[in-house]
């Protein structure tokens, strides 16, 4: 049988909690993150982003070793050269990404991967919502993974910023994308 002190002693834990500092989230009306929402750690671990370079090239060199650094499996990449004369170019240098996916059925959000990645192509959001219903929507690619262009970004496929080398742009001397490449806007258009 319990002694008295044993029931007591239990009893000062529950006491002891109900004046602790409230942890309730108010989610999903208030989202970690976001604007009116709790703030998130900076370091926090949420799905992964495929970067680019200033003019809109990607920093991928589809070298695979993000996916061999992952524990488990859960990235599949293949890599292709560069070819300028074909108009296909996705980064500065000789190789890119041309499949690039995450299985986020298998990510344990380790980050192991971005930890690997040479040319910091990989790095990881804050965006940590990422249930779905079906398993095919949950193997993220390239489309999915690739940043958006911020402003003096060109879309991909084109060519280096003229007089460049692949070590320039990761000494930072590309600060935007060849003015040439930005097609002058056509009548009635909305963009
Ligand atoms: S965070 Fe970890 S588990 Fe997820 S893809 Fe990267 S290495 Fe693999
Ligand atoms: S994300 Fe980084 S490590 Fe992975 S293939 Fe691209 S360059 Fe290599």
């Amino acid at each position: 049988m319990p002694k008295l002190t044993d029931a007591l002693a239990g009893f000062a834990v529950t006491f002891g909690a109900m004046f602790r500092k409230k942890t309730t989230e108010f989610y999903p009306e208030q989202v970690k993150g976001k604007e009116g929402g709790p703030r998130i750690s900076p370091r926090f671990h949420g799905r992964h982003q495929l970067n680019r370079h200033p003019d809109g090239l990607e920093k991928c060199v589809g070298c695979e070793l993000c996916a061999w650094a992952c524990p488990a499996d859960a990235i599949y990449v293949e890599g292709a050269d560069n070819d300028d004369l074909a108009g296909e170019r996705f980064s500065p240098g000789e190789r890119y990404g041309r499949v690039y996916q995450i299985n986020y059925l298998r990510c344990i959000f380790c980050g192991l991967c971005i930890e690997a990645c040479p040319t910091r192509a990989l790095t990881m959001t804050h965006e940590f919502e990422l249930a779905d219903s079906s398993r095919e929507n949950l193997i993220f690619t390239k489309a999915e993974l690739l940043a958006p262009l911020l402003e003096n970004m060109v879309e991909a496929p084109h060519p280096m910023y003229p007089g460049t080398t692949e070590q320039d742009y990761y000494a930072g001397k590309v600060t935007g994308a060849d003015p040439s490449l930005f097609r002058p806007r056509e009548e009635g258009s909305a963009q």
